[in-house]
């Protein structure tokens, strides 16, 4: 140990360790950012510690070349939280600094806030909005959204809207707007422009009774309620009450592209600013969010994932809705779960949190017996709508159209007949899941992975879900020159030109990714199906959750059998999560009776018994059973250590060299393996699993080998990860 005052950094770099910078003149602030000499690079670095001593001759250490921030930038408990994650998730700190912080900082940019801008509508403007024309339909939108702001719109207001600025220039020049500098408070005054609470029925006042009293303290909620229930009325109600004592909000949605009802409901519902942070905004936009929150200039921020680690000043509500939703884990690089680390920010903010689903993880369910959350039912449907009438109906030795049987057919007839409207649930897109010659049987794989091509008939493509490979469709079968090439199975497309065929007057839409790469697409689907202008909707995954459709009566599942059979031991609940889930978007209004037919070949799979003459309670009962009984998590914690090269043999060595490394550590060690799917993009893949029933001794066991790993000369052969918790096996 050399006696040698040091700032100890996390520098941006694969490495998972701290550096060591000497200073010149005043220590800088542990929490800003300094500007090091790295290699031939210049990098900017978040200070984590001041220390007097290091293990380093200081000859040979560099000076930090420049200090940005005088203090540090964020609150001290997010600041802990962003330390804690590095460490639970094994990933390097300068990394995860990176991945927390606005991209704008990250460069170096001074975190200040620069000025906002507000517009406000002239009595020209408003005299203007009868005459615009007929098909000026973004001018019309800028108009109804400054009248729904009564008349004047902020800079925030607008980056929840994809408006281009270049409109907001013309409304300028026509003397329509006029802008001004603005001063964002967050004084919380209900305007009477503005929804109002709805009168909760019992569960719901009981659930407010419950959390209201521990708004004030770090306290953990499970709200499990029915699809439909009325658990964002619970929110909302909630969040009144920590409007009302000056303290923010932070709410957690899955994605935001699907969950656009949510958020208008919460943003008619108050009279405060409120941030969207989603992938469409500008680095500039979620800088000055970030920024704001941290001054406390906005009451709810909303966002996705990685709104986790926006700053407040106050805060006073953490919610995650949907917590069951996978999107929550990152699955590539900081493999973090943002349900998991809001427990952790709200208890070290002191806050409360709710975690809201209709179709709890287990996770979430074990941390009830655990006593770490309350659980707070909601059984009935809000508003007098009913719950769906569920039927699994036999298909064995039924004759499929499409996949679709006659039942399911005369069934969407008698529903469409009454005006209503029908889902038909298929979790494939494309047109058919692969092409097969006729003649010899030649099928369309993947060269890079080991999966099938998806047949796309529209882009005349096959195209690899797995490594995103697309290829022109053959003319001719490359092993035999058969012109007979045939889609085997069936998928989003082909569905939607069988119910083209048999519904010919009624209108069709497919709602899956390819239908919606553009970017207003899915909101004006959300808008065709709330007019009625859609009859019969072909729904995937992203059609799944969150979405209240009025006119809705009828859901069909076209193939379950898929889901029921899988290797992976979340294959039940996810499984289970998905049908509630799309089961729950039938007849969400109480004129409508809703009905849901699950076609299978395996109608006395215990999964469909189970999950159709009970619920999803009873049967997460019984999941919870099967996993402490195998000790799975979340009765034990789980990592997964995984390599991938252009041979098996690489990461096979490599992992074999950590299981070395894990001897003993008591950690059961399952493998090394290859990976369920071996090959994908043109890498061979493998994975170890290790194991133990109590949290902290994975930990322990992983924090003093995890550095160690890079310096293996087998690590540098591979590419590899370590997945803490993982979602996906
Ligand atoms: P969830 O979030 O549990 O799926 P929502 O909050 O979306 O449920 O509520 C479903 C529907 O019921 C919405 O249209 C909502 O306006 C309505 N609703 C909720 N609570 C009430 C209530 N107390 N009285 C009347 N309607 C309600
Ligand atoms: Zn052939
Ligand atoms: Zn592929």
């Amino acid at each position: 140990m050399y006696q040698q005052p040091v700032a100890r950094l996390a520098v941006p770099t694969p490495l998972r360790r701290t550096f060591d910078y000497l200073y010149r003149g005043h220590a800088p602030a542990v929490g800003s950012r300094v500007e090091v000499p790295f290699g031939r690079q210049s990098l900017v670095a978040t200070v984590l510690s001041l220390a007097d001593k290091t293990s380093i001759d200081p000859k040979k250490l560099k000076y930090i070349k420049n200090t940005i921030d005088s203090e540090c930038i964020l609150p001290a408990e997010l600041f802990k939280l962003i330390k804690f994650a590095a460490s639970y998730y094994q990933y390097p700190i300068g990394e995860v600094f990176s991945a927390c912080l606005p991209t704008l900082l990250n460069k170096g940019q001074a975190a200040e806030l620069e000025p906002e801008w507000q517009w406000s509508l002239t009595p020209q403007g408003r005299e203007a909005i009868p005459k615009l024309r007929q098909n000026a339909v973004k001018q019309q939108q800028l108009f109804q959204l400054c009248l729904d702001c009564d008349g004047v719109l902020t800079e925030a207001q607008l980056a929840n809207h994809d408006f281009i600025p270049s409109y907001l220039k013309t409304f300028e020049d026509k003397g329509w707007l006029i802008k001004s500098a603005y001063e964002a408070t967050s004084i919380y005054e209900p305007s009477a422009a503005y929804d109002s609470n709805l009168e909760l029925n019992e569960e719901q006042q009981f659930a407010i009774d419950a959390i209201e009293p521990h708004l004030d303290t770090f306290k953990g909620f499970l709200i499990d309620g029915v699809t439909g229930s009325g658990k964002t009325e619970v929110y909302m109600q909630l969040i009144q009450q920590v409007l009302s004592s000056h303290k923010q909000v932070l709410m957690l949605v899955p994605e935001i592209g699907l969950t656009p009802q949510t958020v208008k409901r919460i943003e008619r519902r108050f009279n405060v600013p409120i941030a969207m942070l989603h992938s469409g905004l500008t680095d500039k936009q979620r800088l000055n969010i970030w920024l704001k929150a941290r001054e406390g200039k906005l009451s709810i921020i909303i966002g996705t994932r990685s709104a986790l680690f926006t700053p407040l000043a106050n805060p006073g509500l953490i919610i995650v809705d949907e917590e069951h939703d996978l999107s929550y884990k990152q699955q590539e690089g900081f493999r973090y779960s943002a349900r998991d680390l809001a427990l952790v920010r709200a208890q070290y903010e002191q806050t409360p949190i709710i975690l809201g689903s209709a179709t709890p993880s287990m996770e979430s369910l074990y941390n009830v017996q655990q006593g770490k959350l309350e659980l707070v039912r909601l059984t009935k449907r809000a508003g007098d709508a009913k719950p769906p009438h569920i039927k699994v109906l036999d298909v064995r030795q039924r004759h499929l159209n499409h996949g679709l049987s006659q039942p399911l057919i005369d069934n969407m007839r008698r529903h469409l007949e009454q005006n209503q409207q029908c889902m038909v649930f298929l979790n494939r897109r494309g047109f058919a899941p692969t092409l097969m010659c006729h003649e010899c049987g030649w099928i369309a794989d993947c060269q890079r992975c080991d999966r099938h091509m998806t047949y796309h008939q529209k882009f005349k493509r096959l195209h690899c879900h797995h490594c995103d490979k697309q290829v022109f469709t053959p003319k001719r079968c490359p092993e035999c020159q058969s012109p007979q090439l045939n889609p085997v199975g069936l998928g989003t497309e082909r569905l939607e030109e069988a119910l083209t065929e048999l519904f010919p007057d009624k209108t069709v839409a497919r709602i899956d990714r390819d239908s919606t790469r553009r970017k207003d697409s899915m909101q004006n689907f959300v808008q065709a199906i709330k007019n009625n202008d859609i009859d019969i909707l072909i729904g995937t995954q992203m059609l799944a959750k969150g979405h209240h459709f009025p006119k809705l009566s009828l859901v069909g599942v076209v193939d379950t059998d898929g889901c029921l059979f899988s290797a992976d031991f979340r294959a039940t609940e996810r499984t289970a999560q998905l049908l509630t889930q799309v089961a729950g978007r039938a007849g969400r209004s109480k004129d409508i009776k809703g009905e849901v037919v699950i076609q299978s070949h395996h109608p006395d799979h215990p999964l469909l018994v189970n999950l159709f003459t009970q619920d999803y309670q009873t049967l997460s009962q019984k999941v919870l059973e099967e996993r402490q009984q195998a000790q799975l998590p979340p009765y034990a914690a789980m990592a997964i250590f995984r390599a991938e090269a252009n041979n098996l043999e690489m990461p096979m060595t490599f992992l074999n060299e950590v299981k070395q490394q894990l001897g003993h550590s008591g950690l059961t060690v399952y493998g090394p393996f290859p990976a369920p799917m071996p090959k994908r993009a043109g890498k061979m893949r493998a994975q170890l699993m290790v194991q133990h029933t109590e949290r902290k001794a994975l930990q322990n066991a992983l924090t003093p080998i995890s550095p160690t790993l890079e310096q293996l000369t087998s690590a540098r052969k591979v590419r590899w990860s370590i997945d803490v918790d993982p979602q996906e096996v």
